[in-house]
């Protein structure tokens, strides 16, 4: 299944622009709710204002809220930027740590924004269970949980290690171009032939039939 995303979905990799682990961690911050387009719009001057964790620490709270308005939840979102800005500080001289248990002890860096930070700069601790990868997973029949920490235990279980890091990219890119919330286009998936979820597409004037596979590249 990894070979066939990866064939098919070759340019999966992470949507947010950042150029360091800065930015890297407030983009993740504040990609919740909101989509990466409006992250990466927001952040094309963000990042110009605020360039270390004691900028974001030397504007008014208001200030910090209203340069964040546009990705949702601000007030919320500030109040974590800045609380993960002065850990960063107090605790890691400023720098944005790579190990889950120190990342996900910043204020709004719940386990999966740590593991997509952690990933991105290649130290690869676990699976990214977002939206996408919950939906696919269960689809698949990779997992029959509803828990993100349960999803993720049983992917790292079934997942090459080698795969951690891309395994949450190839089935986001899928779940948004195929195997979407509403209208999965099992019709057009390279893995219908493999997936217990494909639908049985009905076929004009005849009963319905089951998915034929594609052939493979
Ligand atoms: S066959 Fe259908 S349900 Fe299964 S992964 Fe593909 S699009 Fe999703």
């Amino acid at each position: 299944m990894i070979a066939r995303l990866v064939a098919e979905h070759p340019d999966a990799v992470i949507a947010l622009r950042f150029r360091d682990p800065l930015e890297l961690l407030v983009s993740v911050m504040l990609s919740a709710q909101t989509t990466d387009v409006t992250v990466n719009r927001v952040t094309e001057w963000l990042f110009r204002k605020y360039r270390r964790p004691e900028d974001y620490l030397a504007v008014p709270l208001e200030e910090l809220e209203r340069d964040l308005r546009p990705t949702g939840t601000f007030r919320q979102k500030a109040r974590n930027v800045r609380g993960a800005m002065a850990m960063l500080l107090e605790e890691f001289d400023g720098e944005v740590p790579t190990r889950l248990e120190d990342l996900v002890r910043l204020p709004g860096v719940g386990r999966k924004t740590a593991n997509v930070v952690a990933s991105e700069r290649g130290a690869t601790q676990g699976i990214v269970v977002d939206t996408h990868v919950r939906r696919l997973s269960q689809r698949l029949g990779f997992t029959r949980q509803e828990d993100p920490v349960k999803i993720e235990a049983d992917l790292k279980r079934l997942v090459p290690r080698a795969d951690w890091a891309r395994f949450p990219h190839l089935l986001i890119w899928h779940g948004r171009r195929v195997c979407s919330a509403r209208s999965p286009r099992c019709e057009d998936c390279v893995l219908a032939d493999l997936c217990p979820s494909a639908r049985v597409v009905p076929e004009p004037a005849a009963a319905a039939v089951a998915v034929p596979s594609r052939p493979r590249a």
